[in-house]
């Protein structure tokens, strides 16, 4: 028996909104829908109860990240990592300071480099959420994505603390490294797109699909 969200990316699949190539994967995480590195939608099974207006409008967000070629977050994540990992190196070599030190200081030089990124990222989500607006007046022709992604914001939020012991303990570390524009800016964005006034629409990769 498919669930909610299996058959809610099935639909979208067969309306042409999701590329043939990308997948569902069901699996326990941090993140309650994520796209992986090789491109997949990965969705948190504590989360199939949600309402399908808003399965449709995360589905087509994720997708709308999965047909990128380079997850920007990932790139991120990767060279503040090789930053950490070289400044560990470097210090260690050059100075006598005790190891944990050491760690300490390249914690902040991962942050900081990580945080250099957070303005692309931000304009890739904007992207998505974009990517997703269309898609849903396209397929739907439902002319307020700005009320579903308000209604999105509401339902992960309640079920967010609830289902994952440690979400909620790695919720100081998620703000340290938190991405995405404000609810605020996000709706804000789509209320621009249902004026046809959006400028960030990924119009020319939106040819592929
Ligand atoms: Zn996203």
């Amino acid at each position: 028996m498919k669930n909610n969200i299996e058959k809610i990316f099935e639909e979208l699949k067969s309306k042409g909104l999701i590329n043939e190539k990308i997948n569902l994967i069901s699996k326990k995480s941090v993140m309650p829908f994520k796209t992986t590195i090789t491109n997949k939608i990965l969705y948190d099974p504590s989360f199939v109860g949600i309402s399908p207006d808003s399965i449709r409008f995360i589905l087509l967000h994720e997708a709308g990240h999965a047909r990128k070629v380079i997850q920007i977050g990932y790139l991120a994540l990767f060279i503040s990592l090789l930053l950490y990992l070289i400044g560990y190196l470097v210090i260690s070599k050059i100075t006598t300071f005790s190891w944990y030190f050491v760690v300490i200081i390249c914690l902040f030089l991962f942050f900081i480099v990580f945080r250099m990124f957070i303005p692309l990222l931000k304009k890739d989500e904007i992207e998505a959420d974009s990517f997703a607006a269309k898609k849903i007046l396209e397929g739907y022709n439902n002319k307020k994505p700005s009320l579903i992604i308000k209604q999105v914001f509401k339902e992960l939020r309640k079920k967010k603390f609830k289902s994952n012991i440690l979400r909620t303990l790695l919720m100081p570390i998620s703000y340290l490294i938190e991405y995405h524009p404000t609810n605020k800016e996000r709706i804000t964005n789509l209320i621009k797109i249902e004026k046809g006034q959006a400028t960030q629409f990924p119009i020319n990769s939106d040819k592929k699909q």
